[in-house]
């Protein structure tokens, strides 16, 4: 009897973050014969479908479906918008999620086979008690560095040995989470409190942050299969050590693995923001490593000062830069200085969103200032490009000590943004030789990782070994 084609059911967190990395996964299951459902809110369709780059369009081997957010519209415009959605994702989508599932568990109409996995990204661990309720395998894409999974995976020892919640409120300015150095993380060098997340940033022993990552991180246990978007290059050391207790495997530079084994045009696009597509002529008329390219992902919110600092610091390098300037990018709205945009015209290009992957493998870009989001970071990594680092938010601190301190590809941007500092920097990072060559490595090692015979190329097909033997 024939082996029955195996259908994973991929759950993305609802942010470009976790449904880029989550989108490319399921496309290089789908090429290896493995059937997806791709399920993404209703909101997020919407927004896809708004941005005309073509909502992912539903493909022989592959389907879209939706299920509801659990937020009602007012909540989109909160402050702390993406913990609401972390809240509303956990209390609110497991219901719609577990009808779905169970729909498909035995097959549908048009040639979709029973489903045999869940596969959520990182903060969608519910979605493995639903696997577990309906008898479902499940594997985990957890979305960022290994280096943040095990930060993350000792917050709760941090509680428990009384470094959080902090004592008070002056912790969080009179140096203390700076000065008080963790030295006891397995496979990590001695970290600062302040760059293990920051969640730890709270005097509330209920913290929902708190709370949410420390079970985000510790629950990826439930799972037969725990992915981890990096290669074993990267964070050998890191690595050794979670796999010590957890079957971990590895599949980052997933763009490079798509780019590699392309067959004719099956790729998936679902994209919740319009493509400027016409920076890349711009970037062609410029020269080699000569522009600055700025971009502060999906979900960072800057002050109106902090833009006009960054602004100013950016038109202080002399050099061309490409910015983009999403529409939210400002609390409260906010539009860049009248005066920065005469004065910069001939050399900067501002966008609300461009194609970021092929932005940092052009030529011409030669700095990334960038908020250490994990997947940006991996990109400028893979492509080759210096990064100047400007975390704001969850693990992105500790992102930026890895690139910065051990991977020599980095330079620290203080938190409170001074356009001198922004200008020294940028240039420091175009200039410097050394950075050069360690990006230069970096990007070897990444393209070796994703080659035949490299751990992510490898462990792909381990993966897809798994899903058909239906061993996980
Ligand atoms: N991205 C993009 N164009 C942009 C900004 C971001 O394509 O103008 C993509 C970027 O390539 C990355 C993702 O959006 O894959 C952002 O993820 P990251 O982890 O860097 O940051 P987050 O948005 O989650 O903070």
């Amino acid at each position: 009897m024939a082996t029955p084609q195996p259908h994973a059911v991929v759950v993305p967190y609802p942010g470009s973050g976790n449904i880029n990395p989550a989108l490319q996964l399921a496309q290089l299951l789908r090429r290896h014969g493995v059937f997806i459902t791709f399920v993404v809110t209703e909101h997020n369709l919407r927004r896809a479908e708004a941005a005309a780059e073509g909502a992912a369009r539903g493909r022989e081997g592959f389907r879209v479906e939706t299920i509801p957010d659990g937020l009602v519209d007012a909540d989109r415009d909160e402050q702390d918008y993406d913990l609401g959605l972390s809240k509303a994702t956990t209390h609110r989508c497991a219901a719609p999620l577990r009808e779905l599932v169970a729909r498909l568990r035995g097959g549908g109409a048009h040639g979709v086979p029973p489903v045999t996995c869940v596969l959520p990204t990182s903060l969608m661990s519910f979605t493995l008690e639903v696997a577990r309720e309906l008898g479902v395998p499940s594997m985990v894409l957890w979305g960022s560095s290994a280096a943040a999974l095990m930060g993350h995976m000792r917050l709760r020892e941090l509680k428990e040995r009384g470094y959080l919640p902090l004592k008070d409120e002056s912790c969080l300015t009179n140096g203390y989470l700076e000065k008080t150095i963790i030295d006891w993380i397995p496979g990590m060098p001695p970290i600062s409190l302040s760059d293990v997340s920051s969640f730890v940033r709270t005097t509330d022993p209920d913290d929902f942050g708190l709370w949410f990552n420390i079970t985000e991180a510790n629950n990826r246990t439930k799972a037969g299969a725990l992915v981890i978007n990096t290669f074993d290059a990267l964070e050998a050391d890191v690595l050794a050590a979670l796999r010590a207790d957890t079957r971990a495997s590895t599949v980052g530079q997933l763009g490079t693995l798509l780019r590699r084994g392309h067959h004719g045009d099956d790729s998936i696009e679902l994209s919740l923001w319009k493509h400027d597509t016409e920076c890349l002529a711009w970037l062609d008329a410029q020269d080699p490593g000569s522009v600055v390219y700025a971009n502060f992902g999906s979900l960072t919110v800057l002050t109106a000062d902090q833009l006009a600092e960054f602004a100013w610091g950016l038109a202080a390098t002399g050099r061309p830069f490409l910015w983009v300037v999403r529409e939210d990018l400002v609390r409260g709205g906010g539009a860049l200085p009248p005066e920065f945009l005469t004065e910069t015209a001939e050399r900067c290009r501002v966008v609300t969103w461009c194609p970021q992957e092929q932005v940092l493998r052009h030529r011409a870009v030669g700095c990334f200032l960038t908020h250490c989001g994990w997947n940006s970071m991996l990109e400028s990594t893979a492509a080759g490009v210096p990064m100047v680092c400007w975390p704001v938010f969850a693990e992105q601190y500790t992102n930026r000590k890895y690139a910065c301190e051990l991977r020599g590809v980095g330079l620290r941007l203080e938190e409170e943004v001074r356009r001198e500092q922004v200008a020294d920097r940028v240039r420091e990072a175009m200039e410097s030789e050394e950075m050069r060559k360690s990006a230069a490595r970096w990007k070897a090692e990444a393209e070796a990782a994703a080659c035949p015979g490299g751990s992510s190329h490898d462990n792909l097909l381990g993966l897809v070994k798994a899903l058909k033997e239906g061993s996980l």
